[in-house]
């Protein structure tokens, strides 16, 4: 594996090259397992591969980038395998590295950026470069692309956008954006932030999924006299893992007009049915996954947004689910009176200088907060994004939004389609951005499978390339 910058090359004296040069945007696990598929289904001495990742450091993104080993999987090992084909790679990975035997264990995250990290390290020979740096710009230029960082530019036949997770979108109370000041943390996967907060410090966490608890875990396990207060809208902290016999409970939504209301009630009736046989709701949430983007299809858009707007945070719940040993842990600061979860968001904030004084919950209850982290959830929306490429791309008339600005729009393939409505040939993406087309588009059970189905893309697009004359 290579490690560099690239040489900046004349902008427009891209002469034909006998290389079929793919540029990944983002090494998160995406744009890693995007990598990994290309070098490992093809053997085309011609293809190029090059991961642009703004930090350097491959594998590890905003999901696995934490250095907080309570920080868990929040899914089993053996359905964390980077390739589907080989459920038990991961499993078998972790036994040979002495980190677990289990292969029902939630391993810690930071253990996964290393697993990626072998697999491409695997398959990487002198076809891979990594280039450190953030990708501000994409230019088509002539049937190709240009690369553009803020030092240096480089071509590209194929382009494959894995930049994940962007940061919350900031906290807004009336109408305003929160102001900056030193008690207002508005990303929390910077931990540093966190771990440097008094260790006798009272905490608003805003949100209450799988970052909140990450959050919070870190919080009060290094600060045991810190006090954490966890506030969103409906107050509902995601449902644990337990142990399961049967991992998934399958039974086909009836075919015909499916609406958000028809979906929940085939849910609960199937929940019914499963229970009937002794078999708890949590493999029914896991036998919907497979079919969960040809439903979504399914649905009618003014359908998708009452799935959103009625039903989405119920089934959030249940289908992102914490790791048992932490909601373990979450319990206990319940009953160590350390933590509690409320119900009805913030009502008002003030600033004091090095703190704030808080109302939180349907109940308005003031807190005086050293601290108010944003955990609530990645921003999805291109059209409010300050994000450069995502400026640079939108300008470019290289992607457009999902109706519901749940991310970009995308074809099956994982091909963008462009302002135009049409595919913009040779441009890709992989992971979260395509949630508004898939919805199912955020974990590594579907990223992987769409890291091999895009790599089969470009590895086509490669062929026929180099099959045309020159
Ligand atoms: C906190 C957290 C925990 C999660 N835990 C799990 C889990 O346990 N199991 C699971 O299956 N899924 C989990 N997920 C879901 C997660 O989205 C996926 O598993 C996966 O990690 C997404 O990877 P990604 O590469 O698409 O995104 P990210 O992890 O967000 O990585 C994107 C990368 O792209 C880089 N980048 C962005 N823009 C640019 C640019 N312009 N130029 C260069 N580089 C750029 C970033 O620096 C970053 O490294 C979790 C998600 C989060 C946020």
């Amino acid at each position: 594996m290579v490690v560099t910058h690239l040489p900046t090359p004349a902008a427009t004296a891209y002469a034909p090259a006998p290389h079929h040069r793919v540029a990944v945007i983002g090494g998160g696990a995406s744009g890693v397992l995007t990598a990994i598929n290309l070098l490992g289904r093809s053997t085309d001495p011609g293809l190029r591969v090059e991961i642009h990742e703004a930090s350097g450091i491959v594998g590890r993104g905003v999901a696995y980038g934490t250095n907080d080993p309570r920080h868990l999987l929040n899914v089993r090992s053996r359905h964390m395998s980077a390739f589907p084909d080989i459920p038990s790679d991961l499993i078998e990975w972790a036994r040979r590295t002495g980190r677990s035997e289990d292969p029902q264990a939630f391993l810690p995250r930071l253990d996964f950026a290393t697993y990626l990290q072998d697999r491409l390290s695997q398959v990487a020979d002198h076809r891979l470069t990594i280039c450190a740096g953030r990708v501000d710009d994409v230019v088509p230029v002539g049937g190709r692309f240009e690369i553009r960082t803020n030092d240096v530019s480089s071509p590209a036949d194929s382009v494959v956008l894995a930049y994940g997770n962007q940061p919350p979108r900031p906290l807004v109370l009336d109408g305003d954006e929160l102001p900056a000041a030193p008690w207002h943390l508005g990303n929390p996967w910077d931990l540093g932030a966190l771990r440097v907060l008094p260790a006798d410090a009272t905490i608003v966490v805003v949100g209450t999924g799988l970052t909140a608890v990450d959050t919070v875990i870190t919080l009060l396990e290094e600060g045991p006299q810190r006090r954490v207060v966890m506030v969103s809208r409906q107050g509902r902290l995601p449902k644990a893992h337990v142990a399961q016999l049967s991992t998934a409970w399958v039974q086909p939504v009836p075919e015909g007009l499916l609406t958000a209301d028809l979906l929940a009630e085939h849910v609960r009736e199937q929940i019914g049915a499963a229970a009937a046989q002794d078999v708890g709701w949590r493999a029914v949430v896991d036998g919907l996954r497979a079919a969960t983007p040809s439903l979504w299809k399914r649905l009618p858009l003014a359908e998708r947004r009452r799935f959103l707007d009625v039903h989405a945070r119920e089934w959030e719940v249940r289908r992102h689910r914490m790791a048992p040993e932490v909601a373990a842990r979450i319990r206990a600061f319940e009953d160590d009176g350390r933590l509690s979860v409320l119900p009805g968001g913030i009502a008002s904030i003030a600033d004091r200088g090095l703190h704030c004084q808080v109302l939180v919950g349907d109940v308005p209850t003031p807190i005086t907060a050293q601290a108010v982290v944003n955990c609530t959830g990645p921003a999805t929306d291109i059209t409010r994004s300050a994000d450069p490429l995502l400026l640079a791309l939108r300008e470019r008339g290289l992607v457009t939004p999902d109706p519901l600005r749940l991310g970009i729009d995308t074809l099956d393939g994982g091909e963008l389609v462009g302002e135009d409505g049409r595919a913009v040939p040779g441009l890709f993406a992989v992971g979260p951005p395509r949630k508004g087309t898939l919805w199912e588009s955020t974990a590594i059970p579907e990223i992987r499978a769409q890291a091999a189905a895009v790599a089969d893309g470009v590895i086509a697009r490669a062929s026929i390339g180099a099959a045309a004359p020159a």
